[in-house]
């Protein structure tokens, strides 16, 4: 069938195929799925938190780990409803938004350490448990093809700190009171490096 079109057809077929973004799926057992969409320009991760910890206040300890394991993310720029910096957001905020924030700081970690001056990354996490299934967020970030090669292992790491931080009280199962979680909200974060 393919020889039937003209070449500027199929030229334009494949652009088509080049640029229909990839999902990449990635599950972390009982802890979370991210689907990962990487677009031209921009990232989007749908994150679906499958642990009983869906927001940090459950982790009390969540500032010390950090400060231990990556105290560079507690500089990370954050716009939230109380304008509070992230040092302090991080001790009660959901967890697709530390997600967020922890993924933001190591991608410029890499940018730099393959050899750029500088970089800045940023991005927003929403979410609507009224119309989503509970524990779903959504992240989309400021990181596109020509970040192809740092995202695998910046989420890597990600994933690699996020277990340590969610793993921490898996002992202590307590149940969650839903009712004093935000439904929906939206969060935003920066990195400049
Ligand atoms: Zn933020």
């Amino acid at each position: 069938m393919n020889q039937n079109l003209s070449p500027a057809a199929k030229a334009s077929r494949m652009d088509w195929k080049l640029f229909q973004p990839t999902v990449q799926q990635y599950f972390v057992e009982n802890l979370f799925s991210l689907a990962i969409i990487q677009k031209q320009t921009r990232t989007k991760i749908i994150m679906d938190v499958l642990h009983h910890q869906i927001n940090t206040k459950e982790i009390p300890s969540v500032a010390d780990l950090l400060k231990k394991n990556l105290p560079s993310v507690l500089a990370t720029t954050c716009y939230n409803d109380l304008n509070l910096p992230f040092d302090e957001e991080v001790r009660n905020t959901e967890i697709g938004h530390l997600f967020e924030h922890i993924l933001l700081e190591y991608l410029c970690q890499n940018r730099l350490a393959k050899g750029a001056k500088r970089a800045t990354f940023s991005g927003r996490t929403k979410w609507n448990w009224t119309r989503d299934p509970f524990g779903r967020f959504h992240i989309h970030l400021t990181c596109g093809k020509k970040d192809a090669d740092i995202l695998p292992i910046a989420l890597e790491q990600t994933v690699g700190l996020m277990k340590i931080l969610l793993a921490y009280n898996k002992d202590s199962f307590s149940l969650l009171n839903t009712n004093s979680l935000n439904q929906n909200g939206l969060k935003n974060g920066e990195r400049r490096c």
